[in-house]
């Protein structure tokens, strides 16, 4: 028969025991390409059939995702054949190859996502789909008050205007601040170069949240594996 046992793919992507993935069908919790299944021994094909439970979509069973705290001077590759520190070097699991979803620049840490669906890989970085990420930025004072409206309204660049989401100042000690800019832009070194134009070269640059994924207080360096929760809210 084609196809695996719902049950046997719903456990398999965390949801629990096998049997009590029979009882989330029972309890008509789970949805199979948008349709209510209680019957069990439903067979479905792991990789093209959208699976919900309580209305999340479950991680696709072959599909890994990771969220990565990059460390600063990591390349954003997962191989450098210059032999710099790279994704790569993170990763403990090699049997299934995995894509970093979009960049950070060397010098930028923060969150990183990596996972072996390349295309939603590929579709999480593409514009049309504008994931918002949100970085925190370590900048010299003081701060104007308009500075906010400025980055809202958009910074004039070289390659076209930028304009961010939000912005926030999050810390000030003496001179020294801490400020969070959001936005859906996806241009190489675009907090740093916006921020720098509008007077404020960015000393240091960590990138918290990638769409619904937060960084949280993980480590630098450290590597996790995301829940289903977060891989449903992703996809
Ligand atoms: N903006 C930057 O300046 N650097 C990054 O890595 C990402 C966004």
């Amino acid at each position: 028969p084609e196809g695996e046992r719902l049950q046997k793919v719903l456990a398999r992507a965390g949801m629990g025991s096998r049997r009590a993935c029979e009882e989330l069908i029972d309890q008509g919790r789970v949805e199979v390409n948008g349709r209510r299944v209680r019957e069990q021994g439903r067979r479905v094909d792991p990789d093209r059939d959208e699976i919900k439970v309580d209305g999340l979509t479950v991680a696709a069973q072959s599909h890994l995702f990771f969220a990565l705290n990059k460390p600063a001077g990591v390349v954003s590759s997962m191989e450098d054949p210059e032999g710099r520190q790279c994704l790569g070097d993170y990763v403990q699991n090699r049997e299934t190859r995995l894509f970093h979803v979009g960049r950070l620049d060397t010098e930028t840490e923060g969150l990183i996502l990596l996972t072996n669906h390349g295309e939603l890989a590929h579709r999480l970085t593409h514009p049309k789909y504008g994931v918002t990420k949100t970085y925190l930025a370590a900048v010299q004072g003081p701060i104007p008050r308009d500075l906010g409206r400025r980055l809202r309204e958009g910074i004039d660049l070289e390659d076209g205007f930028a304009r961010a989401d939000d912005f926030r100042v999050v810390q000030n000690t003496g001179n020294n601040y801490l400020v969070e800019v959001s936005l859906h832009e996806g241009r190489k070194h675009i907090v740093r170069r916006m921020l720098s134009e509008a007077g404020f070269p960015v000393d240091r640059l960590v990138r918290t949240h990638f769409g619904p994924i937060a960084l949280g207080d993980q480590k630098s360096g450290w590597l996790r594996r995301m829940t289903n929760t977060e891989v449903g809210r992703l996809m």
